[in-house]
């Protein structure tokens, strides 16, 4: 069975401003869905902010094994009910991909637990995303690195919490540098921050860029079955815990005497 990838998009600046919708005529999320679509090992489709409950029902994110987010100017009309239900999905397995300038995005936010904040600047400079992490597997078939002739800078510090794993870091003409590929892990679900992706460059026509975003919806990806349900997960009272649990001098210790019941 193929990996279910859903590319979500706030679908702004496409048909707002005409350099954009030059490069993406139908949509970031439809050049992203057509690039990991190449992969015949993932199933790609498209959700955006205008559709009902954005296009992340309760049905839609069931049938969801990787979700990829882009989103920057409208991270303010994204529902905080419809954040509640993706966090919970990662917990228990769903895969998140966090695009560019969703590290602004509620939802990463949430699942970071930080201001996410980062210094940037737009002047079409050079970016090389160095695989640092070479024999992970986010960076095969990428080589050393990946150049990008214009890109917008996102630097250092990105107030983000230690990341499980550094893929790519990030040289810029300019002389910043950045943590540009970072995985984590939130419950069961799995994590990838990646940095490029400014709508007014052509980044995600890049064949490089592509294989990174396949690579990471295949390693985000749980096979596990079924996943954990959060929602009815028992939630043990502390007089029914395994453990007897008695109350001594105002706190809660371990009684001992016995280990189960
Ligand atoms: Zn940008």
């Amino acid at each position: 069975m193929p990996i279910r990838a859903t590319v979500w998009n706030e679908f702004v600046h496409e048909r707002e401003n005409a350099t954009v919708k030059a490069i993406y005529p139908e949509g970031i999320h439809r050049t992203i869905a057509a690039a990991l679509s190449s992969d015949e090992g993932i199933d790609a489709s498209t959700a955006t902010l205008d559709e009902p409950e954005h296009g992340l029902s309760v049905e839609r994110l069931a049938k969801t094994d990787v979700l990829l987010w882009w989103g920057h100017k409208a991270h303010g009309e994204v529902s905080d009910s419809v954040v509640d239900r993706v966090q919970q999905r990662v917990f228990e397995g769903m895969g998140l991909i966090v695009l560019h300038s969703g590290h602004f995005s509620k939802i990463f936010k949430r699942v970071m637990g930080a201001p996410c904040s980062l210094r940037w600047r737009e002047a079409g400079e050079r970016e090389r995303l160095w695989a640092i992490n070479r024999s992970h597997p986010i960076a095969q078939g990428v080589g050393d690195f990946i150049e990008l002739t214009n890109s917008e800078m996102y630097g250092e510090p990105f107030l983000v919490p230690e990341p499980m794993e550094t893929v790519f870091v990030s040289w810029y003409e300019g002389g910043e540098v950045f943590r540009s590929g970072l995985t984590y892990q939130r419950g069961a679900g799995r994590i990838f921050y990646f940095g490029p992706g400014h709508e007014t460059y052509p980044i995600y026509h890049d064949a490089q860029i592509q294989q990174v975003l396949r690579n990471a919806v295949r390693w985000a990806h749980n096979p596990a079955r079924p996943w954990l349900d959060v929602s009815t997960a028992p939630n043990v009272p502390v007089d029914q815990a395994p453990e007897k649990i008695e109350k001594r001098g105002g706190s809660l210790h371990a009684a001992g005497e016995e280990g189960f019941r």
